[in-house]
């Protein structure tokens, strides 16, 4: 009999969140022929999202709609994610690291009696074990996990596992199915959006980060501009946000998000450590600053020493160019 593997979907705004679908591909790594269960959950039609799941490599997948689960909240989707897990019994749990996921997943975990490995970014199989690589002292090491025994529950941080090609001949089941949802006492009263939301930063290919050396919510402007042709999303250090030059959701660090884009631009930035606990698994890292033993040198790939209100300006340019 082969394995099953359910796979928590996340949506957001009314779409699956790309971890969703990494998540899939983290399912596949762990059991390549395991028959892979995906679950949505939220008010409304959801078969479309169901179907998406199955287009990344779900091999069916299981909607549970109900009015109480129109926001995220952990007492619903506990409740949600619970039914289909007791009936479906599965080996292997699989969901995203992200905002939702560290909520869920440990309430999911303590119901189920069970262990939990947070914020996988690697998948290995050796001696015939399947190893989880997390990372541990904010980002400075890595471990790898064993499960000897019993239920495989992990999260994988967002942009770490590569999905699967998207495959719009897969077919397979969407099937609804009714989950009474109640005794929620958390009440969403209302979701305030920000004016501008654009990439989000936790999945993000590209970030441009700003620090103190930016000096004001004014001289962000050309980093926005940057993200914006480059198809990125802005981050900040602690620094800037202290600052008051941009918002507390664009930090990036250990008290902040933390994030893994195939490109980071830290501008102005001086690399202090609990900065790099957030950025420092990026796989390309561009630093941008004035003092050429500033300590954000130490992880770039790539460094430019000079003032960034020159470099930030030619960059743009150089990136519109580039694109015709
Ligand atoms: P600075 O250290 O002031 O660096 C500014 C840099 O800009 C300098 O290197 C300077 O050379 C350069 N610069 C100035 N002008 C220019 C110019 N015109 N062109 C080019 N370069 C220029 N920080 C985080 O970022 N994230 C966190 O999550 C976080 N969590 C923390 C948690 C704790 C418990 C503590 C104690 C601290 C935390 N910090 C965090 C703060 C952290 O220690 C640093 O203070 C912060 O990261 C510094 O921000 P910065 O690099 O923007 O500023």
């Amino acid at each position: 009999m082969s394995e099953k593997i359910v796979v928590i979907g996340e949506v957001k705004d009314g779409v699956l969140r790309n971890v969703s679908f990494e998540a899939i591909a983290a399912a596949k790594k762990v059991h390549a022929d395991g028959e892979v269960v995906g679950v949505v959950c939220g008010n409304g039609e959801l078969s479309s999202l169901g179907e998406e799941m199955i287009h990344y490599g779900a091999d069916r997948v299981i909607t549970v709609t109900h009015e109480n689960l129109q926001n995220y909240t952990s007492e619903g989707y506990c409740q949600a994610v619970m039914a289909v897990v007791e009936e479906e019994a599965p080996q292997v749990i699989v969901m995203g690291h992200t905002s939702v996921g560290k909520d869920l997943t440990p309430k999911l975990a303590s119901k189920l009696n069970t262990g939990l490995i947070s914020d996988a970014v690697d998948i290995e199989i050796a001696d015939d074990q399947v190893q989880f690589v997390r990372p541990i002292y904010s980002g400075k090491a890595f471990e790898k996990k064993v499960i000897t025994d019993g239920l495989t529950f992990f999260t994988i941080r967002p942009n770490n596992i590569a999905a699967l090609d998207k495959d719009t001949s897969r077919s397979g089941d969407v099937t609804d199915k009714a989950v009474e949802i109640a005794d929620i006492r958390t009440v969403i009263k209302d979701v305030i959006r920000k004016a501008s939301e654009g990439v989000d930063l936790s999945e993000a290919n590209v970030i441009v980060a700003g620090g103190r050396g930016v000096k004001s919510e004014e001289g962000f402007k050309p980093l926005y501009e940057l993200a914006e042709v480059l198809g990125g999303a802005v981050g900040a250090s602690r620094g800037a946000c202290d600052a008051e030059y941009c918002d507390y959701s664009l930090q990036i660090g250990q008290t902040g998000k933390v994030v893994t884009p195939d490109l980071y631009i830290a501008v102005g930035i001086s690399g202090a450590i609990q900065h790099l606990a957030g950025m420092s698994n990026s796989k390309v890292i561009v630093a941008i600053n004035k003092d050429p033993e500033a300590t954000i040198f130490n992880i770039a790939d790539y460094g430019i020493v000079g003032d960034l209100f020159d470099i930030i300006p030619l960059l743009i340019e150089e990136v519109k160019k580039a694109k015709v």
